[in-house]
C-alpha cells in the first residue's frame, strides 16, 4: 500500500474501503482514567496525531471519547478530522458481536467509529481447538457487516489473524477486511502475513513497533540511531512507515508522544533498513495468535 500525504505532518494510507488512514496514530492500551488519557490526547493532537486506536477491552472507549469531544475544539478540529479505531472484545466473539459492536459505538459516543477490529480468532472461554471458533468468528464478521452497512462502522478489519484465518474470511465474506492489525517490528517482520495482505488489498497495520519500549535498547537500533541523529523509538517507527506500514506507538508522555510524530522528516539509508530487517528471528513481545484453532 503506498503512502499519501495531504500535509506533510499526518501522511495517510487509502484503505480499501475508500477512507484515509493516518500512518501514525497514538496506541491507548494501558492509557487508562480521564485525567490521563485527556493529556495523552491532548499532547497527541498538539503534536499533529490525528488517529487513535482503542478497543474494549482496554476499557478506556468512554474516556477517549469524552477528551477528544472536549479537545477537539481547541485545535479548530472536528469529529470528522479525526481516525478512531476499537475492537471487538474476545469475550463478545459470535453471538455477543452486536452488542459488543454498539456497546463500544455508545461508550466512545463519536457517532461512528472509523475502524472497527475483531480484536482476536478466538473466543474467550473457549479452548484453542475448539470447533466452534470459526462459526463464531463468522458471525462476528457477519454483524460487523451489517453495522458497516449502516455506516456506524466505516470501515472493519480484523487483528492478530493468521494467515490461515485471513483466507477463511476472505474465502467468506461479503465486505474485505480492510485492515489487519498485528504485532510487527525489525524482530518479528511478519513476511507470509504481509504478502497475504498484498495480495487480497488488505493493509497491513503495526501494534507494539517498539517492542512495548524494549526494543529501543537493542544494539543495531541505538546504532543507527545515533548515525541518524535520530532517537531509537524513531528508527523503529521510521521503519515502518518507510515501508508503508502505519503504526500505532503508545506512550503516556508528552515528550515521548511529541518525539513519537516526528517520523516524516527523516528517511533511512536502504543499509539501515536492512541491517533492521536482519534482526528479524520472529519474536513476539506481545500475545500469540498462532496457538488459536
Ligand atoms: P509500544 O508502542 O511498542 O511500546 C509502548 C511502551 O514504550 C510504553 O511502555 C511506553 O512508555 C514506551 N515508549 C513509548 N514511546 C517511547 C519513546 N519515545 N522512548 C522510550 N519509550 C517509549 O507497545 P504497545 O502499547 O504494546 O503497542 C502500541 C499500541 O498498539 C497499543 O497501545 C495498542 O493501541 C495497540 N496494540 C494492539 C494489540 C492488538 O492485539 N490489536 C496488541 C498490542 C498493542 P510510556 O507510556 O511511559 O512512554
Amino acid at each position: 500500500m503506498t503512502p499519501s500525504s495531504a500535509s506533510p505532518s499526518s501522511p495517510f494510507v487509502v484503505l480499501n474501503a475508500g477512507l484515509q488512514m493516518p500512518l501514525v496514530g497514538l496506541g491507548t492500551y494501558k492509557l487508562r482514567g480521564l485525567e490521563g488519557v485527556y493529556q495523552a490526547v491532548d499532547a497527541a493532537l498538539a503534536a499533529g496525531y490525528r488517529a487513535f486506536d482503542s478497543a474494549a477491552v482496554y476499557r478506556n472507549e468512554a474516556d477517549l471519547g469524552r477528551a477528544l469531544w472536549d479537545l477537539l475544539p481547541k485545535y479548530g478540529l472536528t469529529r470528522d478530522d479525526v481516525f478512531i479505531t476499537s475492537k471487538l472484545g474476545p469475550k463478545d466473539q459470535g453471538e455477543r458481536a452486536m452488542e459488543g459492536a454498539l456497546h463500544s459505538l455508545s461508550q466512545l459516543d463519536l457517532g461512528y467509529i472509523d475502524l472497527y477490529l475483531i480484536h482476536w480468532p478466538g473466543t474467550q472461554g473457549l479452548p484453542v481447538a475448539d470447533q466452534r471458533n470459526p462459526g463464531n468468528r463468522a458471525q462476528s464478521w457477519a454483524r460487523l457487516e451489517e453495522l458497516h452497512g449502516q455506516g456506524k462502522l466505516k470501515a472493519i478489519g480484523v487483528s492478530n489473524y493468521t494467515p490461515a484465518h485471513m483466507k477463511e474470511l476472505i474465502k467468506s465474506c461479503k465486505v474485505p477486511p480492510a485492515v489487519l492489525q498485528v504485532e510487527f517490528h525489525p524482530q518479528l517482520c511478519q513476511a507470509e502475513l504481509r504478502s497475504v495482505c498484498e495480495e487480497y488489498g488488505v493493509c497491513f497495520q503495526a501494534y507494539s513497533s517498539l517492542g512495548k519500549g524494549e526494543l529501543i535498547a537493542d544494539p543495531v537500533v541505538m546504532e543507527v540511531a545515533k548515525n541518524c541523529k535520530r532517537t531509537p523509538a524513531q528508527v523503529l517507527l521510521r521503519w515502518a512507515v518507510q515501508q508503508g506500514v502505519p503504526v500505532l506507538p503508545k506512550s503516556s508522555n508528552p515528550e515521548r508522544i511529541q518525539e513519537n510524530a516526528g517520523v516524516f522528516d527523516f528517511t533511512l539509508s536502504d543499509t539501515d533498513m536492512h541491517r533492521l530487517s536482519a534482526l528479524d528471528c520472529g519474536h513476539k513481545y506481545c500475545w500469540d495468535p498462532s496457538e488459536v484453532a
